[in-house]
């Protein structure tokens, strides 16, 4: 669609989007509550042994510590690094607080985890005219109510909120204009884009995609023969085309983690040692959901890039992350591949449904 020349975005597509991004989440958490952690890098997560790094406050990103790594790694790049026990109860108590202020607000606040939320605030409770004030307020109510501080990023769609979120992290925000979507995504780079991932954007610098701008050039035909399905979806993205809906009660069908390893797994020692630590990463998530499962599923992605996945259904629901541990081991096992492995992925599926209503906000993690 075109006026006077300029590209435009038809108004269908365009709503007033805020994601809203807590800064270090549970690290800071920890350092508002223990005076004695500010200004030093601390990780959230497992012991320096065992397990993974869940958060790091931002002295500690400055050693390259980040959340997901494992904590050995963390622990040699920055040998200072006070590790702390993450406190879940507490975490979901802060979220709960601050979802109390985006209510304030709108009742459309889709979590997406205990510290990420997107509001649309196309229509707001409290008539305030532009979504790029009612983002400082959220943040400076925030920061009155918990002392913490949050960043935003304020747009026409969740994808191009998300990206702008991150740009004046932390303690800022972002927000990109209607009129300015456009030429925005054509300098971003591809691996930025919505749903493109590691590999396909491998796949698309290969084909010359490296910028919004390159992907403009392909139709969607061409995409779709190299991407299949995904094709029309990057076709419409990097037009500004993503319809917005912010769903207020997702209720969680599964809860998985992942990893893929910088130099291929060989064998089924390493294998095993490393599902350790992504058990540890899924109990994390599975505690801070508050959620139970019955189907255990293990992936893996072979060097050739092809996936693999088995499953197991438990007796009952668990939430035991030794249970699930156990599970996806011995579906390794069972299984023992016989190629290099570059993924592994444990998901815990078949939930626990919600008794009640209440319940069932409950299942979503509440920001
Ligand atoms: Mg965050």
């Amino acid at each position: 669609m075109y006026f006077c020349g300029v590209q435009q975005i038809p108004p269908e597509y365009i709503r007033k989007i805020i994601h809203v991004d807590m800064d270090a989440f549970y690290a800071s958490v920890e350092q508002r509550d223990h005076p004695e952690l500010r200004g030093k890098p601390v990780a959230v997560g497992g012991s320096k042994e065992r397990g993974v790094v869940a958060a790091a406050s931002y002295e500690a990103r400055k050693f390259g510590v980040h959340s997901a790594l494992a904590s050995a790694i963390a622990y040699r790049q920055c040998p200072q690094l006070i590790f702390i026990k993450p406190d879940f109860e507490k975490y979901r108590s802060v979220s709960k607080q601050i979802r109390a202020i985006f209510l304030e607000y709108t009742s459309l606040v889709e979590p997406l985890s205990l510290d990420e939320a997107y509001l649309d605030v196309t229509e707001n409770k409290k008539g305030i005219a532009t979504a790029t004030r009612i983002a400082r307020q959220i943040r400076e109510r925030i920061f009155e109510e918990t002392q913490l501080t949050a960043s935003a990023g304020i747009s026409i769609n969740k994808f191009m909120a998300k990206v702008a979120s991150d740009y004046h992290k932390p303690n800022g925000q972002k927000t990109i204009m209607p009129e300015e979507v456009l030429p925005f995504l054509e300098e971003l780079p591809i691996g930025k884009f919505f749903g493109v991932g590691k590999k396909t954007a491998e796949k698309m610098k290969k084909l010359g995609i490296h910028y919004g701008r390159d992907l403009k050039k392909w139709d969607q035909a061409l995409l779709v023969r190299e991407f299949g399905k995904s094709g029309v979806h990057y076709y419409n993205i990097v037009r500004g085309l993503q319809k917005s809906e912010v769903k207020p009660n997702r209720i969680r069908k599964s809860i998985g983690a992942e990893r893929t390893f910088s130099q291929n797994l060989n064998s089924q020692t390493e294998m095993l040692e490393a599902l350790t630590g992504i058990g540890q990463k899924l109990a994390e998530r599975i505690t801070a959901a508050k959620a139970s499962g019955k189907t255990v599923t293990l992936k893996l992605k072979y060097e050739n890039f092809e996936t693999h996945t088995r499953s197991q259904t438990l007796n009952a629901y668990t939430q035991s992350s030794q249970e699930i541990l156990a599970a996806a081991q011995k579906l390794l096992l069972e299984n023992g591949p016989n190629q290099a492995v570059r993924l592994l992925g444990i998901t815990l599926s078949n939930l626990k449904p919600a008794q009640s209503k209440a319940k069932s906000v409950q299942l979503t993690l509440d920001f």
